[in-house]
């Protein structure tokens, strides 16, 4: 097969990083003061108001973030925690850190988050907590999710900048929501995270126990409870409030990719595209998932991608399937069929906010060009 000249290579995902960034985080190497420092609480306060939340605590990453979190509602050992089986493998591992059991239910298929209905039929009496992933950045539907009466954690590390179907930013709806950093996320501090509560108590819980549970008010080597070292560094959360500056261009340039690959990828025959908003809901674009049409070899579809200069990545793999979950829990093919489908079909697509229209089309016409082969 004779393959076109590439161009010059697109990355799957590109953090923005400018002057500010790096002016920031100078500031605090100067400073001399590292860790534990001033920029903590700044970075939260202003990430809080961002998204509407009452309180928000810096953590070192979304999984710290959400390990406190599933703390903070009382999972504790023998519980079980109800969530999606498509996910990042995160968001089922923080339960069991507690020794608690995660127990999953099917996705919905169109919007691929968390099944509501699902979910209630998973409910036992050891149920204590549910967590949905905004999946993707689209939110879950939490006004179902409330309606179950369980405690709520809201793996929102992909969905900064969303808006549920309530129009309430996601974040700042009350329930303990748990944001990401890493450097492939809307915004970035390299690694780190943040978990957002309107529950003044809890945000003081997670802050002693990401501190190796010290109360606010102790000296140094006095703790009251047992706790990690979870925290930020200031280096970290200066590069946080740096991002935070330019985060509503980073997310209206995010929505312009995905518009323009809405607009050039159609007419492939069985190709889903991501659902688009319904209602007041607004995704917070982190990547461009499609899935691939039934038949599709995958695994050939992502090569032939790469030899067009084009990176993509099976996203994501079942975590039920997953060895150490299968071997573990005993799961097994099959108890999830919305979910396998989803996942055996689905790849990531290069998406960053400073990708161009002529990269979108090249990815868009490499995808068509090796689908209409396959
Ligand atoms: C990124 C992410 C996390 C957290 O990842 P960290 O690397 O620990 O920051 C958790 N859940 C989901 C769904 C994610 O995408």
């Amino acid at each position: 097969m004779t393959v076109r000249a590439v161009g010059e290579a697109i990355p799957l995902a590109k953090p923005v990083l400018g002057e500010t960034e790096e002016r920031r985080v100078l500031e605090v190497l100067r400073s001399g003061r590292l860790s534990l420092g001033p920029l903590v609480g700044e970075f939260e306060q202003a990430f809080g108001r961002k998204v509407g939340a009452a309180h928000a605590s810096a953590v070192s990453s979304g999984t710290a973030g959400l390990h406190l979190a599933l703390r903070a509602v009382g999972v504790t050992e023998g519980d079980e925690v109800i969530t999606t089986p498509l996910s990042f493998v995160a968001s089922a591992n923080v339960a069991v850190y507690e020794r608690a059991r995660p127990v999953f239910a099917d996705i919905d298929p169109v919007t691929l988050n968390l099944d509501p209905q699902a979910a209630a039929a998973a409910v036992t009496d050891r149920t204590t907590a549910l967590l949905p992933v905004h999946l993707f950045g689209y939110p879950a539907d939490l006004t179902a999710f409330e309606r179950i009466g369980i405690p709520i954690v809201e793996d929102a590390c992909e969905a900064l900048g969303a808006i549920d179907a309530d129009g309430v930013r996601v974040g700042g709806r009350g329930h303990p929501a748990v944001f990401g950093f890493y450097a492939n996320k809307q915004l970035t501090t390299g690694e780190g995270g943040m978990v957002t509560v309107a529950d003044a108590a809890m945000k003081q819980r997670i802050d002693s126990e990401r501190n190796q549970g010290r109360a606010p008010d102790m000296d140094w080597l006095d703790h009251d409870r047992l706790g990690f070292n979870y925290r930020l560094s200031d280096l970290a959360c200066a590069l946080g409030l740096a991002q935070l500056e330019r985060l509503d261009d980073m997310l209206a340039s995010r929505a312009r990719v995905a518009e323009a690959y809405r607009e050039m990828l159609p007419g492939v025959d069985g190709l889903e595209l991501p659902c688009q908003d319904v209602g007041r809901i607004r995704r917070g674009w982190f990547v461009y998932v499609v899935q691939l049409p039934r038949g599709v070899d995958r695994d050939c579809t992502v090569r032939a991608l790469s030899e067009r200069g084009i990176p993509s990545k099976p996203y994501f793999p079942a975590v039920h399937l997953m060895s150490y979950y299968r071997e573990r829990f005993g799961h097994r093919d099959g108890e999830f069929p919305v979910c396998e489908d989803v996942a055996a079909r689905s790849i990531a697509l290069p998406f960053f906010p400073a990708m161009t229209e002529a990269q979108v089309e090249r990815v868009a016409e490499a995808l068509r060009d090796v689908l209409e082969r396959s």
